[in-house]
């Protein structure tokens, strides 16, 4: 299990409280995940908590359905304490230790790298070039290197790429590194599977009770046209990537190429989808929610739709004067996203992922 080190220990706390609330009662057992892993237990260690609060999904089913949940003394609340840990595990595993304290100001943080990376590109553009460039029509193979040289652009990405994904992995490593389950290929293959379909997103069949006690399965769709909609548009970046260095195709690409085809199909996904979750939680219900933690929701939605928004634009208008000031824009937006992905709400998926992965071992060796 993870190590639980660096975890407020009243959260820990209180959160082993109500588990063990939930271990005597057991009503919530076929909602999700969490019940069945957390039945294989009669005492809950500091990184049992973290991962149980990780594998949880939010689907929210388990507090309409408590007697036990507020008013009532025992004030069982299991969405609120666990995304309370939930956010503890970040700023714990974030990497480099010192900049884990940006979880806490992760809305600010991703407001300031907005306009931080914004600037960077708009000014080094203007420098490495001539302000005109921004204001020109390009058009025809090679017009984006035009506004911003390749190289800038290439440098940008690799280093941004590199420290990102280096980021995560140690998180996620260190977070599965703990004493647990041995950890087959098919219980990742398991976890895979889970995370794609969003299984514990159905609570239980007929889907999470979200915004409010109704049962929907908004949320999960949603969900799947941000993550697919991700996915494509990484694709696209790929495929693109592929082009250039290995074909010598240099973007803009024709609209019916596969890069341009991916980036929108991804684009239009993200911006139903973040609207729709913009939408939910607008309205949601703030009894189950952990307060703290919504400028780090509101900070990662609003980076990703900016990102599809800015990429779209950028296609409708690229033969136009407009092009320039919309490349820079999308790059500095894009740029922004990236540099915050390790200190914001987009490592959830990444422990919940590593969470899937324990949940599928241990339950292979039940
Ligand atoms: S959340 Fe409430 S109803 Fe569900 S298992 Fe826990 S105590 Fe029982
Ligand atoms: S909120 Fe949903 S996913 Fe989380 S523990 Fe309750 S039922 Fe399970």
């Amino acid at each position: 299990m993870p190590s639980a080190e660096g975890i407020n220990g009243d959260v820990l706390e209180e959160a082993r409280r109500q588990m063990e609330v939930c271990n005597a009662c057991r009503y919530c057992e076929g909602y999700c995940s969490v019940f069945p892993a957390m039945e294989l237990r009669r005492d809950f260690s500091d990184g049992d908590l973290t991962y149980l609060a990780n594998l949880c999904h939010n689907c929210r089913g388990c507090y309409y359905a408590c007697q036990f949940a507020p008013p009532h003394e025992f004030k069982i609340n299991v969405p609120q304490i666990f995304a309370e840990l939930r956010s503890e595990t970040y700023a714990a595993y974030a990497w480099p230790a010192p900049l884990a304290g940006l979880f806490r100001r992760a809305g600010t943080l991703a407001a300031l790298a907005l306009a931080g990376a914004l600037a960077l590109v708009l000014v080094l553009a203007v420098l490495l070039q001539d302000a005109g460039v921004l204001y020109g029509t390009h058009t025809g193979e090679g017009a984006f290197y035009a506004v911003i040289p390749k190289n800038l652009m290439a440098g940008l990405a690799s280093a941004a790429g590199i420290y990102v994904v280096l980021a995560l992995l140690i998180g996620f490593v260190r977070f599965l590194r703990g004493p647990g389950p041995s950890i087959s290929a098919g219980a990742v293959a398991g976890a895979v599977h889970d995370m794609l379909a969003m299984k514990n997103l159905s609570g239980g069949g007929p889907g999470c009770n979200f915004p409010g006690e109704k049962f929907s399965a908004e949320r999960r769709w949603l969900h799947h046209l941000v993550m697919y909609g991700f996915f494509s548009a990484f694709a696209a970046t790929s495929v693109a990537t592929i082009y250039d260095h290995f074909l010598g195709l240099q973007a803009p690409y024709d609209y019916f190429s596969l890069p341009v085809i991916l980036g929108t199909v991804g684009g239009i996904a993200m911006v139903i989808g973040c609207a729709g979750l913009m939408r939910q939680k607008i309205a949601e219900d703030p009894e189950p929610a952990h307060k703290a933690s919504r400028g780090m929701e509101w900070g990662f939605i609003w980076l990703l739709l900016l990102t599809s928004l800015t990429g779209l634009a950028l296609l409708a208008f690229r033969e136009t004067g407009a092009m320039g000031i919309l490349l820079a824009v999308h790059l500095g937006v894009v740029l922004a996203l990236f540099i915050t992905l390790p200190y914001g709400k987009f490592v959830h998926g990444v422990y919940r992922f590593a969470a899937l992965i324990l949940y599928r071992a241990e339950s292979r060796e039940e």
